[in-house]
């Protein structure tokens, strides 16, 4: 069994997750003395919340509570602690919840990390420390002012236009209008009330963005802003009321940072390669992101929406970006901006992995001819007008094939000739079976 994924543990709201949330709040007090501690809107956050504080306390560690917060706020807060714990199911459904832990550098826990703390508490090897040295609660004031403060200071403050604030009834509900405010902006919100019943699908994608792009047309807004439930995640709509793709974003805003040495994932678009930028890959998640940043770079982005200024903190952080694209929208029509990204045509879709074996599969996959081939996450080949990823889903018993070419003949060419080739690995693995 495992309690975290790459980012953090999530399941619905019940009894088990409660104990677990207190269990895991005596395996990190054992080994983090000092810790700041905030949850997102959820309606589960509070008794989540006191959960892993009691379990802190009984470990003998001290515990700061900063109240309802985006993670980037706490992670912002974590750098004078010994750790973070947010309490949050990021863009899962409202009745669900789940912990994310961070470092003071505002990075996630590393698979070391976690794979410590889950240890500690799969195995029950933790205790309460002896009565007379349990640990003390307190209140937290200021984490957001903090952090707006921090965010204030790298742009001008007269931006003069229209932003549509769409928090989805998440953590960045007050935190973001009130930045945009400060910023010199008009601001009107949606779904900006922090009640833990989401009006809408928490994931920042098109299509739960409908209500932003109309209401950005309406008000004659110069962009719209979305977020998911705990508000690393920042997606925009640009002045026509037309949704911006994460791979069109990841380019504007490494371009608005003026980034010379970024990171991103594999599998975000070659587009991002024109720039001529020094950038590192890394697995899919976030987190892959945020470890590599540690190595140096300036910029960092997952085409999900996370996007990591290390100038600030290595969580990716959804209330920066929303300040950044409005700094940029007072400049330029981010249609423009989005225009002069490059887009070319990529084609996704998946197939079962039933006799296939990736080692077989990899070999197989030679014959398609690549210039290179990684083995980052699942299996990339990259081709001198396009690439290739073949990996297998965390979830289901498939396959997953992403392509990518600079014409959609080559694309469309790349993605057959590889389904090809796996049909028939697949079939010899079935017959050598
Ligand atoms: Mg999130």
């Amino acid at each position: 069994m495992k309690l975290f994924g790459s980012s953090g543990m999530r399941a619905l709201f019940n009894k088990e997750l409660l104990a677990t949330a207190f269990r895991v709040g005596l395996a990190v007090g054992r080994n983090y003395p000092n810790i700041i501690i905030a949850g997102d809107t959820r309606t589960s956050g509070d008794a989540m919340k006191h959960a892993v504080i009691s379990g802190l306390l009984a470990s003998g560690a001290y515990c700061q509570d900063a109240g309802v917060a985006p993670t980037p706020t706490l992670a912002y807060a974590a750098r004078e602690f010994d750790a973070g714990v947010m309490i949050t199911a990021s863009h899962n459904p409202p009745e669900y919840n789940g912990i994310k832990l961070f470092n003071p550098d505002g990075s996630s826990f590393n698979s070391a990390q976690q794979e410590m703390v889950e240890g500690m508490v799969l195995a029950e090897s933790y205790d309460v420390a002896d009565w007379e040295k349990t640990g003390r609660s307190g209140v937290f004031q200021g984490a957001i002012e903090n952090h707006v403060k921090a965010i204030l200071s790298n742009f001008p403050s007269h931006l003069n236009i229209r932003v549509v604030v769409d928090a989805g009834g998440g953590a960045a509900s007050e935190v973001t209008p009130r930045l945009l405010e400060e910023l010199g902006c008009k601001v009107v919100t949606l779904n900006c009330r922090p009640d833990g019943f989401f009006p809408r699908g928490s994931e920042p994608v098109a299509s739960n963005l409908k209500e932003l792009c109309n209401s950005v047309k309406e008000s004659g807004a110069a962009v719209g802003i979305a977020h998911d439930g705990d508000a690393d995640r920042m997606m925009a709509v640009d002045e026509k009321g037309l949704f911006i793709s994460g791979d069109v974003m990841l380019a504007i805003l490494a371009k608005a940072v003026g980034a010379r040495d970024m990171v991103t994932t594999l599998d975000a678009s070659m587009a991002i390669d024109d720039m001529g930028l020094n950038i590192r890959r890394t697995k899919i998640g976030d987190t892959f992101v945020s470890e590599e940043l540690k190595k140096g770079g300036d910029f960092g982005g997952e085409t999900s929406g996370a996007w990591i200024f290390p100038a600030i903190s290595l969580c990716p952080d959804g209330i920066y970006a929303a300040a950044q694209i409005a700094a940029l929208a007072a400049e330029n029509k981010l249609s423009e901006l989005a225009d002069a990204v490059p887009v070319y045509p990529l084609f996704r879709g998946s197939i079962s992995s039933k006799g296939l074996e990736m080692r077989r599969l990899q070999a197989d996959l030679l014959s398609l001819k690549p210039v290179s081939v990684g083995n980052a996450d699942g299996i990339k080949l990259d081709f001198n007008d396009g690439w290739l990823l073949v990996r297998p889903s965390g979830t289901e018993p498939k396959i997953r094939i992403t392509a990518e070419a600079k014409t959609e003949l080559r694309a469309r060419e790349l993605f057959d000739a590889c389904l090809g080739v796996i049909e028939k690995s697949a079939d010899s693995g079935v017959k050598a079976n």
